[in-house]
This record gives structure tokens, C-alpha cells and sequence, in this order.
């Protein structure tokens, strides 16, 4: 079999703030590539978890709703939504009650072997020639064998300005507690703040958007070119 039978596949890990999801989409539409944000996912089913009532601590219960998670994404970069069963979603998940009850649904081993499943099942079918998918563990878990594996990073402080700027709803001092809070809870799971042997970092502290997507996009041709010669 071919190895191109497949989309190329573009893995982008990071922490919250880091710019990944807006800097990967961007990327995607340059390239002509399918988007895959796999954090609205476990964000969709903490939001089943609040809708049906179920205590998103009680690991045996939050399992028990796997089944019936009938979840769509949007994988065109320009024609985002999330769905679960007839509910569009792509707004609520995006609520303070969502952030603050996410992680605990993440840490469960029967979640992410069942969104990592998911998640390379979605990817594999995209109709383009290639996908950015970005998450937390995509270089690591989901994808080790990605043709390109990238690490998005910013300092806190950097990370956590991008963030204010964004939620005009809350303090900039309650969202810096979410998002450390989170970051926190998150990395007793799985490792994104340092980069995994063959994993590019892309510091964007010092970047602005544009400057960001650029050298994503450098990152992608390299490594490319490298896999060509290979
Ligand atoms: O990327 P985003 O902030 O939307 O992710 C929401 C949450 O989903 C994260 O805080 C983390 O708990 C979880 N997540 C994860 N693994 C991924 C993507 C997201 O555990 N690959």
C-alpha cells in the first residue's frame, strides 16, 4: 500500500492560549487541508455530562454516556460546527461552566481511548490531501507517527494576555486562575508543555498571527522535504 493512500498528517499540541486552534485552522485553509480540533470533542461531552445531569467526577457514569455520543465536527476550516445528536453546540461549549468541567472528563482512560479512536477515524477520512489536528496529545498519543509533529508554545504570561483579550466576559485575573488552573489539571494527564523526541517546538511568545501561521507553515514544508528524501 501507498504511503500517501492517507491524508498528510499535521499534529499541533500545546497548552490553552498558546494560539493553536486559530493558528492550525488558518493553516489548514492556506494549505488546502482539512481541521481538526480535537478539544471541542471532550468539551462536547462535558457538555452531555452537564446536560444529562451526570456528575462529571463520577468516572463510572461519565463512561456510561460513551455509547450513546453521537458527536459531528466540522472539519472544513471555513464551515466549523459541533454537534451532538441534534443540538449545535459550537457556542455552549465554548462557557465557563464547559472549561471548568472539561478536565475532569479527560482524565478518564475509557474517554480518550474512545476520542482517540474517534479522532483517527475522522482524520483518516477528510476528502483533502492533508489535516491539521491540534490537541494535547496528538504528537504523543493520537498520531506518534504523524508525518509532521509540532509543539505550540508561549509563556504563561503571553498565553494568558492572548486569553483576556478574547473573554470580555470575566476578569482578566479569573480567566488567568481558569486557564492555570486547567493547565494544571491537564498535565497530571498528559504531557504538552515540553516536546516529545522528534517534535518541532514553535514559540510564538514573540510572534504575532501571522508571523505564527508562517512559521507553522515552514515547519510543514521541512518536513516534508525531509520525508521525500527519505
Ligand atoms: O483545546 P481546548 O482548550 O478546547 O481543550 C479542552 C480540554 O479538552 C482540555 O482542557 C483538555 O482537558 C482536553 N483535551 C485533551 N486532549 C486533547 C484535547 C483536549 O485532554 N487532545
Amino acid at each position: 500500500m501507498s504511503k500517501h493512500s492517507y491524508p498528510l498528517f499535521v499534529a499541533i499540541d500545546g497548552p490553552a492560549g498558546s494560539g493553536k486552534s486559530s493558528v492550525s485552522r488558518a493553516v489548514a485553509r492556506r494549505l488546502g487541508f482539512a481541521y481538526l480540533d480535537t478539544g471541542a470533542a471532550y468539551r462536547a461531552l462535558a457538555w452531555l455530562v452537564i446536560d444529562q445531569e451526570v456528575d462529571p467526577q463520577n468516572s463510572a457514569a461519565v463512561t456510561a454516556l460513551l455509547p450513546n455520543f453521537d458527536y459531528l465536527i466540522g472539519t472544513e476550516p471555513d464551515a466549523y460546527f459541533v454537534r451532538v445528536g441534534d443540538s449545535d453546540i459550537t457556542d455552549a461549549i465554548r462557557e465557563p461552566e464547559i472549561s471548568a468541567a472539561v478536565s475532569a472528563i479527560a482524565r478518564v482512560p475509557e474517554v480518550r481511548t474512545h476520542l482517540t479512536e474517534l479522532f483517527r477515524s475522522i482524520a483518516r477520512a477528510v476528502p483533502q490531501p492533508g489535516v491539521v489536528v491540534e490537541g494535547r496529545d496528538i504528537t504523543t498519543v493520537v498520531a506518534p507517527e504523524a508525518e509532521v509533529r509540532i509543539l505550540l508554545t508561549a509563556t504563561e504570561e503571553a498565553r494568558m494576555a492572548r486569553r483576556s483579550a478574547e473573554i470580555s466576559t470575566q476578569s482578566a485575573h479569573t480567566v488567568a486562575e481558569q486557564l492555570r488552573s486547567r493547565d494544571r489539571a491537564d498535565s497530571q494527564v498528559v504531557e504538552f508543555m515540553s516536546a516529545a523526541d522528534g517534535v518541532t517546538t514553535v514559540d510564538s511568545t514573540h510572534l504575532d498571527f501571522d508571523q505564527t501561521i508562517d512559521a507553522v507553515i515552514e515547519v510543514i514544508n521541512t518536513r516534508n522535504r525531509e520525508a521525500s528524501h527519505d
